[in-house]
């Protein structure tokens, strides 16, 4: 771009296909990256200088930028991170940039807030309530309103009657950093030999150039203990630092021990937060004075300018692949960022997905282990129960032997965990009389019955009813039944097994947010003995007092039969088990299962990982599957089967002859139907080299448009093949 373009190419947050030229008026002056506001039809939007204009439109039939932000630019490796991510995921670039630009609040001025200082005079009758005001104010320096009216629990008529006085001073301040400058010397950890050598393996990554290191330890081996003194190290070098997790909403423990390594609080990146936070978070990444982030898989899109270092927690876990809006993964996408920001990436996890573990034996990322547990604890000893020869009477879900060891857990005065990775009552409810099934009106799915809320309810889209009392086809009295076991019907056998045991029952419908927080606070301080919980209970908590886990359905997640079925559930039997015995008392894991001989559980009681991987590895490469193969799904919806199956059908017939492709399909999807929308999937699979969205963007690029209630929506790297 010459130093004061007249005319530019502009990137609006609106999902169009490119930036679109504008002139700079007069005196204004903006570069590549610059932030915007630009006339578009009737209204401004926010948008970013991309760079010179494509197409050559006379001066005079452009519209002028109308109002150039006092930011500072966004980065390049940014603005190259929105091209890249809209050529990989199919999306409109200006709908990525829209994840960048969210917030059109933090780019005004940031607000002053009202403050109040002494004057020095003080007059001589005072009340309690305003000496208490004065005697707060100590010094010369000024206190925020709020925090004046806190500390000396008064009312704002009281800080009126001394201004009145003359003994306050009301003036505005700049408003307190929305975080503080972490410290990388605060809380530095003690690390044993083994979590020393691997911190130096992270750090023998140079920090000023893009590298890959996967920290792949057991849980509770200290992983995070070490990529916090790999976040000092970066934050020594003066560079910024994003760690992203899964699941920040529960898993509040993590802030407090960023707090007590680094002495201040993280800035944090979520739902929870309020429109004005995430404006003050994301104003302070880009002008620099954050220098730290925990977030959600959306703080991937965040302004950082500078920044090094970039860690996935949990990074097997399918909470960051999205799939709605633009289908990106955000770990996939977090190294594409690091090796345009030439910053450095750790994967943490004790489960790696199987894409990161053959990258790691491929040597392109540094492969860093934590064999052993810290300290005094060792990892949980695991035992299958074959459910055909061992399985609990009719009606029952608890098999024998993992009722003695419950009952022996809670005698020692330990804590136990049932795992169910199913909410509410029962997947089904059935008429014994006549049949009749309770599905969903609007999806392909049943009902799943909530005991506790006496409702039937759709796990796709929601739909309730009440639960019902006769039947709805044949009217029966009495002759529902639930059929199968979800965790309330577990918490109902558990009462009537261990009703001297103080029990809590967790899932992601059980409460707020801050709810559930409360509760795993209560389960960390042993003020409950038995645990009876879906996966939410699985990942990241440190429950000292846990010493036995039963996996009530270990081959619940195997029945989906989709290419990632059996890492999925080695993955989330390994993460479940591994919440017992993380302090000093031995832990013990029963797996309930009709396939013990399957390679996931013998993997599980073997504890031979390597076994699995070099299992699964194989199977994928045989099949051309991801990491070996690449895959794409396109689901095609209509409000009508035919439609969305015709349709389907002359897509398929449109897509561009190559031997390089497989195409599969169309096929109804899994779950056929899906809030009225009937589903049709395609699926593309092609070798590694293959440019496989190059491919996908040409066909659709070439075949009919889908117009009416048609939808056409591409997934490039599916992890769901619902
Ligand atoms: P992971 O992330 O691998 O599951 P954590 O980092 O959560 O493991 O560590 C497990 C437990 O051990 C935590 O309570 C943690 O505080 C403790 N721990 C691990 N390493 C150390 C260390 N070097 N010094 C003190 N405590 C440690
Ligand atoms: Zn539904």
């Amino acid at each position: 771009m010459t130093e004061h373009p007249d005319i530019v190419a502009v990137m609006v947050g609106v999902a169009v296909e490119g930036p679109y030229s504008y002139s700079v008026p007069p005196g204004m002056r903006v570069e590549r990256g610059s932030i915007v506001a630009v006339p578009l039809g009737p209204r401004l939007t926010l948008g970013v200088v991309w760079g010179p204009p494509k197409d050559t439109i006379a001066h005079n039939r452009l519209r002028a930028i109308a109002q150039s932000y006092d930011v500072p630019p966004l980065s390049e490796e940014l603005l190259k991170l929105v091209d890249w991510v809209a050529r990989y995921t199919l999306a409109p670039p200006g709908q990525v940039l829209r994840a960048v630009l969210r917030s059109s609040e933090a780019l005004d001025p940031p607000r002053p807030v009202i403050a109040y200082r002494r004057t020095g005079y003080e007059p001589e009758k005072l009340t309690p309530a305003r000496l208490r005001v004065l005697d707060t104010l100590t010094d010369d320096m000024p206190l925020p309103r709020a925090a004046l009216l806190g500390a000396a629990g008064v009312s704002q008529s009281v800080l009126d009657g001394l201004e009145r006085a003359g003994a306050l001073e009301k003036l505005e301040i700049p408003p307190p950093p929305v975080a503080l400058p972490p410290d990388p010397d605060e809380g530095v950890a003690r690390l044993n030999p083994e979590q020393q050598a691997a911190l130096e393996q992270v750090t023998a990554l140079d920090p000023h150039e893009f590298g890959v290191a996967l920290l792949d330890g057991v849980t509770g081996g200290g992983k995070t203990e070490v990529f916090f003194e790999a976040v000092a190290d970066t934050l020594r070098v003066g560079r910024q630092a994003l760690i992203l997790l899964p699941e920040i909403a529960l898993t509040h423990t993590f802030l407090d021990r960023f707090t007590k390594r680094f002495g201040t609080r993280p800035a944090e990146w979520h739902s929870e937060m309020t429109p004005l936070q995430r404006a003050r978070v994301w104003r302070g990444v880009l002008d620099g004075t954050v220098r730290a982030v925990v977030g959600a898989r959306s703080a991937l899109f965040l302004p950082f300018r500078e920044l090094g270092m970039l860690v996935l927690d949990e990074e097997h876990d399918g909470a960051y692949k999205q799939s709605d809006g633009v289908n990106y993964h955000a770990r996939d996408m977090a190294i594409v960022r690091a090796r345009f920001a030439k910053a450095r990436v750790i994967l943490s996890s004790a489960t790696p997905s199987v894409e990161t573990r053959n990258n790691a034996n491929a040597g392109r990322y540094a492969h860093v282990l934590l064999t052993a547990r810290y300290a005094a604890a060792s990892l949980p000893n695991i035992t299958a129960i074959d459910m055909r020869l061992d399985g609990p009477e009719k009606g029952q879900w608890i098999a024998p032997t993992l009722a003695r060891e419950v009952f022996a857990a809670l005698d020692r005065g330990e804590q136990a965990l049932l795992f169910l990775n199913r909410r509410g009552y029962a997947p089904l409810t059935l008429c014994r009389s006549c049949g009749h099934q309770y599905q969903c009106p609007d999806c392909s799915a049943w009902l799943v019955e909530h005991r506790f809320r006496g409702v039937l309810m759709c796990h796709h889209c929601g739909h309730e009813i009440r639960a019902p009392k006769n039947c709805a086809a044949c009217g029966d009295v009495d002759a529902l039944v639930p059929v199968g076991p979800g965790i309330e019907r577990i918490a109902e056998e558990a009462a009537a097994r261990f009703p001297d045991a103080r029990r809590v029952i967790l899932s992601s419908d059980m409460g707020t947010n801050a709810q559930l927080r409360e509760r795993f606070s209560e389960i960390t301080r042993g003020e409950y003995d038995l645990i009876i919980g879906t996966q939410l209970v699985s990942k990241g908590h440190h429950f000292p007092k846990l010493s036995v886990v039963g996996v009530l359905d270990a081959d619940l997640g195997l029945a989906h039969g989709d290419p990632r079925a059996a890492e999925r559930t080695f993955q989330i039997l390994t993460q479940v088990a591994g919440r017992a015995g993380r302090a000093s008392q031995i832990g013990k894991a029963f797996l309930q299962t009709y396939h013990p001989d399957h390679a996931v559980m013998r993997a599980m009681v073997t504890g031979d990982r390597e076994a699995f991987y070099a299992h699964e590895l194989a199977a994928r490469e045989a099949g051309i599957l991801p990491p070996f193969g690449r895959l794409a799904a396109l689901i095609v919806s209509a409000n009508e089967p035919d439609i969305a199956m015709n349709f389907a059908r002359r897509l398929l017939s449109a897509a561009p002859m190559t031997e390089r492709v497989r195409l599969f399909g169309p096929a109804d999807a899994p779950v056929a139907m899906v809030r009225g929308r009937h589903r049709v999937r395609l699926l593309v699979q092609s070798s590694k080299e293959f440019d496989l969205s190059g491919y996908v963007r040409f066909w659709l690029q070439s075949a009919e448009r889908p117009t009416g209630n048609l939808r056409v929506q591409v997934d490039i790297d599916p992890v769901s093949f619902m």
